[in-house]
């Protein structure tokens, strides 16, 4: 049997840039701040964090989806969401919404409040060609049913999607049975402290730092970046001297091209163009009859 593991080095940092989106929520976008700048299968990951209602008030009215999942994973703060068929979800602080947007959503995801702190993120996941035009569907993940690890060093793992095994104990997440197997974490590490668990060594994965910085190897990610991990069938996180927070993404690749015109992301341009098109007719989220 081989014992000998392939521990991940980091292979480059996405920086988050300032950026605004929605009706100007302001935001820092890593992964999706350029064409380059992705990580198969995951398209895009902005943070948003402000105590400014200014910078979060006008919300996401109205907008179109197709060919992807969103997820969103709310810190602190309150959301609401709506869509084109009239279903209405509530994101709370610690909750998460993992929507498929599959054939085509158009919805809305606006502040349920007028005052203190918005923190969160989302995440755009990529499907696979044979299932960009499946039906949407919502998984809404209330904080309680995430599954919190806490380890010897006082530090904590929260299970959003996939399994993992830390210092003996195996905690499954509420999200399974996506075809990229996606993996979702939220950990909190003391200062000076680690944490180690295995992967599937082909799985690509990044780490996103929200608060202090992560140390990779000899490395270190600066905080409100993403660095993208070498493949490797071990991960290997370091806090420094402060304490330090931040996601940890892991997914299949899936391997085929990526074709994005804001909203919409496919595997051709015709594909995209059918989008826009569907989308000006009315029929992006159900075929004309
Ligand atoms: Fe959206």
């Amino acid at each position: 049997m081989n014992t000998q593991h392939q521990v991940r080095r980091l292979e480059r940092e996405i920086t988050g840039l300032s950026t605004s989106d929605g009706a100007g929520v302001k935001l820092l976008r890593s992964l999706g701040s350029g064409p380059h700048a992705r990580l198969d299968p995951f398209l895009m990951l902005d943070e948003f964090s402000s105590v400014n209602p200014g910078d979060y008030i006008a919300g996401f009215p109205a907008h179109p989806h197709r060919g992807f999942d969103t997820v969103t994973y709310l810190l602190d703060g309150n959301m609401r969401h709506e869509d084109h068929m009239g279903n209405v979800g509530h994101i709370q602080s610690g909750g998460v919404q993992w929507m498929t947007a599959g054939r085509g959503v158009i919805h809305s995801e606006m502040p349920e409040q007028v005052e203190g702190r918005m923190r969160g993120f989302q995440l755009w996941i990529n499907l696979p060609a044979r299932e960009k035009m499946k039906t949407s569907m919502y998984r809404d993940i209330h904080p309680e049913q995430i599954p919190v690890l806490a380890m010897q060093s006082g530090g904590t793992v929260k299970v959003i999607a996939g399994e993992i095994a830390v210092e003996g104990k195996t905690v499954q997440g509420p999200i399974h049975g996506v075809s990229t197997e996606p993996l979702y974490l939220d950990v909190t590490l003391p200062p000076h402290s680690q944490l180690s668990f295995d992967v599937p060594a082909h799985h690509h994965a990044f780490v996103y730092t929200y608060e202090g910085k992560v140390q990779i190897g000899e490395r270190i990610v600066n905080n409100h970046s993403a660095g993208v991990l070498t493949d490797g069938d071990k991960i290997e996180l370091r806090s420094l001297d402060q304490e330090t927070r931040f996601l940890v993404l892991a997914g299949k690749p899936i391997g085929e091209p990526v074709v994005q015109y804001g909203p919409f992301v496919m595997n051709t341009r015709a594909e995209v163009e059918q989008a826009v098109m569907d989308y000006q007719n009315g029929t992006l989220t159900q075929p004309a009859a």
